[in-house]
């Protein structure tokens, strides 16, 4: 039993070493929102990519208390809800798994330590840690138990206790399972305020390269597009959006290339309606059949998210992106910039007149600045450059591409990632 004295929290369900056990499997899933920032994760994303899992897993002494600091708290990970940190319990409902995906540290042939929680267990503990302060939500995953549809069933049990015997009115995020059932989606659908399921990969070959046990299109897409007729339909509240999380670097099929990348993730927003896609750089994990092949390139991940935005936000589409004879975005370079580069018969765009979509096509203007920029032309406060500094932060960048009242401003262009280095980690993720 365990004493969390800041919270006044005494671990009553289920052991600290469980907890964290389970938890270890969640950490390298990003599809609840971004936790890469959070101190404690960064630390056990580090040692779980490393294979240091017998440092983790050593079990502690008796004596051991956690200082006062979330990160001590095993499971607990910090979310971005909009622009908030929002802590909540990360885990798995079972670390078994009768699966073998190459990357995966608790694939079936790995012989790391494996827990379960049953449902009461797991929702009470949520339900313990939700009352003493700890958490506002739950993101609950697991590994394939003997059966989908058993496993399935113990995570919705999970939610429903949650919301039924406990009244818990926070945040739940709940991984649909590969071959997941309609009855199955509907009833997590009833309880959850965001589901996904992870693709892994864009096509069948490159996932079939990650993740042998996995089909595309029977056990992921059909279930995507199930969870968006459901909430059409009415019997999944409208609410309820999905995500999706794919592993960038974990194949060299061609089919896991960038465009690959690109194509899959317009098709999730534009037939749909995803909430987010999200690009986790493949980690070798020490004792899985990949713990050779080279850690990928966080930079590469953090130019898809950039093209994951444009998708999203700013209107492009798959024609609008430049990629290199593998189907690869450039690592350098902003793919928007890219794209403005390409385009000098669009460019400079006269910001006082132009349309909004012609303003969220510069580099350097996103939602915000186009807005506030839409409302200075309304005001009439936007007659020179110097009144665009006074709007907002502007980008030396931008100034190559625009004109104010028919002038031109600075034309310093500001490294593209500057910036980037010292925070590789700090992807550009909204809320889940
Ligand atoms: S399904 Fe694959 S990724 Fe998920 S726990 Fe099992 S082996 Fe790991």
């Amino acid at each position: 039993m365990l004493n969390y004295a800041k919270h006044n929290y005494r671990m009553t369900t289920c052991g600290l070493d469980k907890l964290e056990i389970l938890s270890q499997g969640a950490i390298f899933d990003l599809t609840c929102a971004d936790d890469s920032t959070h101190p404690g994760n960064i630390a056990k994303k580090r040692d779980f990519a490393l294979g240091n899992l017998g440092e983790i897993y050593t079990p502690k002494p008796s004596s051991f208390v956690p200082n006062d600091s979330y990160a001590s708290i095993p499971g607990v990970a910090h979310v971005n809800n909009c622009g908030r940190p929002m802590p909540v319990l990360k885990v798995l409902q079972t670390s078994h798994c009768q699966f073998n995906c190459k990357y995966c540290g608790f694939r079936k042939d790995s012989d790391f330590p494996r827990e379960s929680l049953t449902s009461e267990e797991l929702a009470n503990t949520t339900f313990e840690m939700s009352n003493a302060g700890i958490i506002e939500g739950l993101f609950l995953s697991s590994g394939i138990g003997e059966t989908v549809r058993g496993t399935m069933t113990n995570i919705i049990d999970t939610a429903r206790i949650l919301r039924q015997k406990y009244k818990f009115e926070g945040y739940i995020h709940l991984k649909i399972l590969p071959g997941s059932t309609v009855d199955l989606i509907e009833a997590a659908g009833q309880f959850a305020d965001r589901l996904s399921i992870n693709m892994e990969a864009p096509t069948e070959s490159a996932l079939k390269d990650m993740a042998p046990n996995k089909s595309i299109q029977k056990a992921i897409v059909d279930q995507m597009q199930c969870i968006e007729t459901l909430r059409r339909k009415g019997r999944i509240p409208r609410r309820v959006g999905q995500t999706t999380q794919f592993v960038v670097g974990g194949s060299d099929d061609p089919g896991a290339n960038d465009r690959a990348l690109v194509v899959a993730a317009e098709y999730l927003y534009r037939e749909l309606n995803f909430r987010r896609v999200y690009y986790s750089p493949f980690n070798p994990v020490i004792g899985t059949p990949l713990q050779d092949r080279p850690a990928e390139n966080p930079r590469r991940s953090y130019r898809l998210y950039q093209a994951d935005r444009l998708l999203a936000l700013y209107g492009f589409k798959l024609d609008d992106f430049i990629f290199n004879d593998s189907g690869r975005l450039d690592l350098d370079t902003d793919p928007k910039e890219l794209w403005a580069d390409a385009h000098p018969e669009i460019f400079p765009v006269e910001i006082t007149r132009c349309e909004k979509e012609q303003l969220m096509r510069v580099p350097g203007i996103g939602p915000l600045l186009a807005k506030r920029i839409m409302e200075a032309r309304f005001t009439g406060g936007l007659k020179s450059v110097d009144d665009l500094n006074k709007i907002g932060r502007v980008a030396k960048k931008i100034y190559k591409y625009i004109l104010v009242n028919g002038r031109k401003g600075e034309t310093e262009k500001s490294p593209v990632l500057k910036g980037f280095e010292e925070k590789q980690l700090v992807l550009p993720f909204g809320g889940g």
